[in-house]
């Protein structure tokens, strides 16, 4: 199976602290689980393979396009589903006004069609029902779904999802579980989390990260 991601040589500091130091990692279709303490560059490897961030060098390819060109950018955007960790959602609207917003960002313009593609992916994170209350009005978990359901949109070819499950109650968790078999076959998954049960429920494969680089790079069963 060619790789969906081909991280080479990627470095990214903040001021004096380097975050990323020269990381190589290359990912297939499947669900990657990625694995680290708290400032390991978890968070800001996920923000690269967004494209909401770019590296200081290296190179990072997605989807066959280069993440350093504006045109391969747009591209990569069209085909890539993002969850943040954290989000500032517009509280005013309803679950649906949200994902609906963000399709029409998306670039799904006919109207009927986007519609219905907002009721699938509401429906497969378990809020159709609560579809029509204001985001201020749902709990933690559930905002947490909605911003789930919009990264679902247009069955992207490549999901990352920065803590997905943070924030769910172990009920929610089990359905995020089946959320991700809703995914297509052939898509390329990476969350990160810090649950470990996350990880060997979810993943086939696992990269743990810390100081900037990869550590281990294996199945969830060599870990
Ligand atoms: P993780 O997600 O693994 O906890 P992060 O990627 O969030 O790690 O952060 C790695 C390190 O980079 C931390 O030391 C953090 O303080 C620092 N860092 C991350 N983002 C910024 C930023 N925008 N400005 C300054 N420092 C940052």
């Amino acid at each position: 199976m060619s790789a969906t991601i081909r991280i080479q040589r990627v470095s990214k500091r903040y001021r004096s602290t380097r975050v990323l130091d020269g990381l190589d990692l290359e990912v297939e279709p499947g669900v990657t689980g990625l694995l680290g303490p708290n400032g390991a560059g978890k968070t800001t490897l996920m923000r690269a393979l967004a494209t909401v961030m770019a590296p200081d060098s290296g190179t990072v390819e997605l989807l066959g396009r280069n993440t350093g060109l504006e045109g391969d950018r747009t591209e990569i955007r069209r085909r890539l589903g993002y969850v943040p960790q954290e989000t500032g959602i517009h509280d005013d609207f309803t679950a649906f006004e949200f994902v609906d917003y963000l399709a029409i960002l998306k670039e799904l313009t006919d109207r009927r069609a986007r519609h219905d593609e907002v009721r699938r992916v509401l429906d497969v994170v378990g809020l159709s029902d609560l579809r029509h209350k204001k985001l201020r009005r749902l709990s933690g978990g559930m905002r947490r779904r909605v911003v789930i359901a919009q990264a679902l949109l247009d069955r992207p070819e490549l999901l990352v999802l920065d803590e997905p499950t943070a924030g769910l109650d172990p009920e929610q968790r089990l359905r995020f579980r089946e959320t991700l078999s809703s995914v297509g076959a052939g898509a390329t998954v990476v969350l990160s989390t810090h649950q470990t049960t996350d990880i060997s429920a979810l993943c086939q494969r696992v990269v743990v990260i810390g100081a900037g680089e990869v550590h281990f790079d294996g199945t969830t069963g060599e870990l």
